[in-house]
């Protein structure tokens, strides 16, 4: 069957249906209702917000037509106070993985799209995945997302495999404890296959929410041109199956304002129809110049730094409990600033050129990148950074690993276990890191974090168990866990 029709059965669903959960109308009538807002209207909803209750559509929009500096400060502070409740001030530490450029969709604003013609092509073998592999957990990774175009060469069975070969390799003491995918949105029966082998998130961006945004920047006759397709993706894995699943939009392509309304829209969405359950966690790329694809040097619709800082703190209130990832796309000063009001995942020491590990310690693969990061430092530069901030650096799996996921993840996360279960684990996992991988001065700032985050656990029992523990990892031992 040809390439670009392999799904012409599936898209019959999503064309019968009147309309999907994205009404463009109605989200520009609630902005627009809500433009102006007073001080008092904006307190209001962060009362809301500080008891932790996920925000409807009508409040989103106040706080994101809110101009007044004093509330916005306001904002933010509340912001930096959730994440800390919820969060426990860690940073979980991953890196992508870039396993093929090759695409058959046209995405105007991305290096990898089929008409560009200045990158190098490449989807790499099993044995090419292992060395890439190798290299990042000699690094000191243990989280990945593995990124794939969407071509003939990388279909589900080859995708499938990829994920066995990050599994099943090893170096040192070290593994890749957790694989999650971003990948082209796929059918039912090619999601329970990637539940069998393991991986963690399944994350797709919708890109823009809006409508005819969507329909300019993917040409018709590409698979990607299907808006709904991509757009019930996430329910297609939960439908088969997987727990947890990750959405984002691609800001730059359209008004930032609208998009935080869509990507809560879709949130309630999934919540509404999985039992509470909304996506795993959220991505806010902003679009990065790329070569040989001009609308990403001019995008349309781009975000400053500071709403991009205004947009995250949003977030931050208006869906507590989920995951906010904030990649190195972003500079390391812009990072600084929006890790506090709200990140709760970052990579570092990525590449994200395909074979980019074994062929760059920095990140200098133009011709094979889809786009040029915007912080290059090495994982370790950016551990010791985050430990002389105070905040503590996480390489914890141990949620997915013992079943935490989905319903049963949100159940942890919503009650103060979320301490005794991450605040060890982040510290046992960030020894291990200090132990295999760190340099001398990211050694001695991570030890005092150790020592500060200890104190912080609630109860003397957990405090033994984490000593224990570290005393067991100094000789020897590896992966314990809460
Ligand atoms: N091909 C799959 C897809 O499109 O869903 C997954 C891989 S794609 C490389 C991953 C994400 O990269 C896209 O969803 C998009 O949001 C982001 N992206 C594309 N072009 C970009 C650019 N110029 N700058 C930053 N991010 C970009
Ligand atoms: Fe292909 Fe994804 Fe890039 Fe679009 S964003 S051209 S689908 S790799």
């Amino acid at each position: 069957m040809d390439f670009l029709n392999k799904y012409q059965k599936d898209f019959e669903e999503y064309d019968r249906m009147e309309k999907d959960f994205i009404d463009d109308e109605r989200i520009w009538e609630q902005l627009n209702r809500a433009a102006n807002p007073s001080k008092a209207q904006v307190r209001r909803v962060l009362v809301k917000a500080e008891k932790k209750i996920r925000l409807e559509p009508e409040e989103m929009a106040i706080l994101i037509q809110n101009q007044d500096p004093e509330t916005i400060a306001e904002m933010y502070a509340l912001a930096n106070q959730l994440k800390r409740e919820v969060y426990g001030d860690r940073i979980v530490f991953f890196a992508p993985l870039y396993i093929s450029n090759k695409c058959a969709n046209n995405c105007r604003y991305c290096g990898f799209r089929r008409e560009n013609k200045m990158i190098e092509r490449r989807t790499l073998t099993m044995d090419e995945i292992a060395n890439e592999v190798r290299i990042m957990i000699n690094e000191g990774q243990k989280r990945t997302v593995l990124v794939y175009g969407e071509s003939p060469e990388t279909g589900i069975d080859f995708i499938c495999d990829s994920v066995r070969q990050v599994y099943r390799t090893k170096s040192g003491r070290g593994e890749i404890r957790r694989a999650n995918i971003n990948c082209a949105p796929l059918s039912r029966e090619e999601l329970a296959k990637l539940k069998e082998v393991g991986i963690g998130t399944f994350q797709v961006f919708q890109e823009t929410y809006h409508h005819p945004t969507y329909r300019q920047m993917h040409p018709a006759g590409t698979i990607k041109s299907h808006y709904r397709w991509r757009l019930y993706a996430q329910d297609r894995a939960l439908d088969a199956g997987l727990d947890d699943v990750a959405i984002g939009v691609l800001f730059g392509l359209y008004d930032w304002r609208f998009e935080l309304m869509g990507l809560l829209y879709h949130t309630i969405h999934l919540e509404e129809k999985y039992n509470g359950v909304g996506p795993h966690t959220i991505s806010f790329p902003r679009i990065e110049p790329a070569l040989g694809t001009p609308y990403a040097s001019n995008p349309k619709y781009a975000v400053s730094d500071g709403d991009f800082k205004k947009l995250v703190a949003i977030l931050r209130l208006s869906v507590p409990y989920t995951g906010l990832i904030c990649t190195a796309r972003e500079r390391p000063e812009v990072r600084r600033e929006v890790i506090p009001v709200g990140v709760s995942q970052i990579d570092a020491g990525s590449r994200i050129g395909v074979g980019g590990y074994r062929e760059t310690t920095g990140n200098m693969l133009p011709d094979k990148e889809q786009f040029q990061l915007g912080d290059t430092r090495s994982l370790d530069d950016v551990v010791c950074e985050t430990c002389t901030m105070g905040s503590l650096p996480s390489f914890c799996t141990a949620c997915y690993r013992a079943g935490r996921t989905g319903e049963h993840f949100m159940e942890v996360a919503k009650s103060s276990f979320v301490h005794n279960f991450c605040l060890p684990n982040a510290i046992l996992t960030l020894k291990e890191y200090l132990l295999d991988y760190a340099t001398e001065r990211t050694k001695e700032a991570g030890e005092k974090i150790i020592v500060s985050y200890i104190e912080r656990l609630d109860d003397e029992k957990t405090k033994n168990f984490v000593r224990q523990a570290l005393r067991r990892l100094e000789q020897g031992e590896r992966d314990l866990r809460l």
